[in-house]
């Protein structure tokens, strides 16, 4: 059995644009437990005051797989780690140092002596809390494989129970990853004893082939993201290689634990949470995976699925039937729709979603999966006791600046400004710069219509910027200007969540 190590939490939360606050980081979670993840890494327990918040919620709310927080090789961020972990019914601390010469040199300023003692004190350390310890050599693929032998070997001495090699830069490639994990499988010492880990990233677009590769040399445990989000390229895709296993048992011989019928619904919920859609073209998930549009293809499928089909929409999850709702669907139906489609939600939020689901199936005559999944969304993105808009007004005539007025409140002190622009989301944008103070700068806005038609559901996205940090926001409505206005209240409301939990903690 090959184990999944999910890091969508963690390395795919670093890439640019995917932060995710406390109750979003909370669905994926749930989504990654109940489709049967080993091993769900929460974050970085030690690096903000946010994330020892989410890694210490997700330990609470996980029923079967291991929580994992990671750790530099340090006592305190150790003591930390195991602070957020502790509750978990299967805690794990992840420690790492880095061990290429280059890292060494120039990031650490340490030989590779201390490097190796470092890393066993903080195992030793780390196993003192905790039965479960990973430990990895950050870099390891620009290692030097002598040493990375004699470190993996001093680890599991240590008490190491996981040990990775990740491919930290995405520079290996398929064969040579495959020679290193084979030598260390046939020269360290107790190396059958414990589970050997790779963690690839995408940047030369081999993470899923190098992964495979470490597995055909004997790795057992493969680290990855949902949709393959990570910094720059991205990591190892799990839908990828979960499938790949899956579809070529006859060469793998091997499988992991994942339901795979649950791949779709991760997918899609990874995508609707960050706002990163993957590409048409993507393996598994992407809209045109299993479509076959040339005349040919399509004859062949309607003889035998399998002349074009190596495996069925179906196996990962996606389904033909899309039910539809709409204005006398109940509060039970939507209850339903909203689990099917990967979210867990109480009684008081199904409350709040079934209000704006009526209010909505009033202006539009179908309800459909994506207008669930926006109404879930914009309420998770929610923050308690930030601003809230009360009303807007705007103007415009051809020829002429348009005039936006826009009022707000916050702890019931209510502001009202007047901007003005070229267009009326110009001048709202004005006036909230007012509002907000001119140190914002808007980076990106986008508008999006959530489904067909013209009482289509418009969702906009916005990412401001201040002091050199990015905060996005979320806005929905059938009206572009309000959800415009919404989402830039909603990156301010972030904006001062964000800025109190990244504080660091040590
Ligand atoms: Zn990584």
């Amino acid at each position: 059995m090959i184990k999944i190590f999910d890091t969508t939490l963690r390395d795919g939360e670093q890439s640019p644009g995917c932060s995710m606050n406390l109750e979003e980081k909370l669905q994926i979670a749930r989504q990654l437990d109940k489709m049967g993840v080993d091993i769900i890494e929460a974050g970085f327990a030690c690096s903000s005051k946010g994330d020892f918040e989410s890694v210490s919620k997700v330990a609470e709310v996980v029923e079967n797989a291991t929580v994992a927080s990671l750790s530099r090789a340090t006592k305190k961020d150790i003591d930390i780690a195991w602070d957020a972990v502790k509750h978990a019914k299967h805690p794990m601390i992840h420690t790492f140092i880095a061990t290429s010469d280059i890292h060494l040199e120039y990031k650490l300023k340490i030989t590779r002596e201390e490097c190796k003692n470092m890393a066993i004190e903080a195992i030793k350390h780390a196993k003192s809390y905790c039965d479960q310890v990973e430990f990895s050599c950050e870099d390891a693929t620009r290692t030097d494989i002598d040493f990375l032998i004699e470190m993996v070997e001093a680890a599991i001495e240590a008490g190491a129970t996981n040990v990775n090699i990740p491919d930290t830069v995405g520079y290996t490639e398929p064969f040579e990853y495959y020679k290193m994990i084979k030598a260390l499988k046939d020269n360290v010492k107790g190396i059958d004893d414990i589970t050997l880990a790779v963690h690839c990233h995408n940047d030369l677009g081999m993470a899923t082939a190098n992964s495979l590769a470490g597995v055909m040399a004997g790795a057992n445990q493969i680290e990855c993201t949902i949709n393959g989000i990570g910094e720059r390229a991205g990591n190892t895709a799990m839908e990828e290689v979960v499938m790949a296993l899956e579809t070529r048992y006859d060469v793998y011989k091997d499988k992991t634990n994942i339901k795979t019928t649950e791949i779709a619904r991760a997918s899609s919920l990874v995508q609707t949470i960050t706002g990163v859609k993957v590409q048409p073209h993507k393996a598994i998930v992407g809209a045109n995976a299993f479509a076959h549009e040339s005349g040919i293809h399509q004859h062949g499928m309607l003889a035998n699925q399998q002349t074009y089909e190596i495996m069925t929409p179906e196996s990962v999850g996606f389904t033909k039937t899309n039910l539809v709702l709409g204005k006398h669907s109940g509060k039970h139906a939507l209850r339903d729709k909203i689990e099917e489609l990967g979210y867990t939600i109480s009684d008081e939020e199904l409350n709040i979603i079934f209000d704006k689901f009526k209010n909505l199936a009033d202006e539009k005559k179908e309800i459909f999966d994506e207008d669930i999944e926006a109404l879930m969304i914009g309420e998770m993105a929610k923050v308690e006791g930030g601003y809230k808009l009360l009303d807007y007004q705007t103007t415009t005539s051809e020829g002429k600046d348009s005039k936006t007025i826009i009022k707000v409140s916050k702890d019931d002190e209510e502001t009202e400004v007047v901007g003005s622009g070229r267009g009326p989301i110009d001048a709202a944008f004005d006036s909230l710069g007012k509002l907000f103070g001119g140190s914002i700068t808007l980076e990106d806005f986008k508008i999006n219509s959530v489904t067909k038609g013209r009482d289509a559901l418009g969702e906009t996205k916005i990412i401001i910027s201040k002091d050199g940090s990015k905060y996005s926001g979320k806005g929905l409505s059938n009206d572009i200007i309000k959800s415009s206005i919404d989402a830039y209240i909603n990156a301010v409301n972030h904006m001062e969540y964000f800025s109190e939990r990244r504080k660091e903690i040590i």
